[in-house]
C-alpha cells in the first residue's frame, strides 16, 4: 500500500483550510440608481425598494 511520504500536520491543514469559508456576498445593480445593492434590500445609495421609497436617501 502507498504511504504518503509527509503527512500535512493538523496546523497546516488548518491553516491552509482558514480562508475556505470567505465567500464574495451577492449584488445587484439597482433599478432606480444604478448602484450595487444586495438582492432583497432596501437600496443603500438612493433608499427604494421595489420602486418604492421606503427610507429617506442619505446623502
Ligand atoms: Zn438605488
Amino acid at each position: 500500500m502507498a504511504v504518503p511520504k509527509r503527512k500535512v500536520s493538523p496546523s497546516r491543514r488548518n491553516m491552509r483550510r482558514a480562508h475556505d469559508s470567505l465567500q464574495s456576498t451577492a449584488h445587484n445593480e439597482c433599478s432606480n440608481c444604478g448602484e450595487l445593492k444586495r438582492p432583497h434590500h432596501v437600496c443603500a445609495s438612493c433608499g427604494q425598494y421595489d420602486g418604492r421609497d421606503v427610507v429617506e436617501a442619505s446623502a
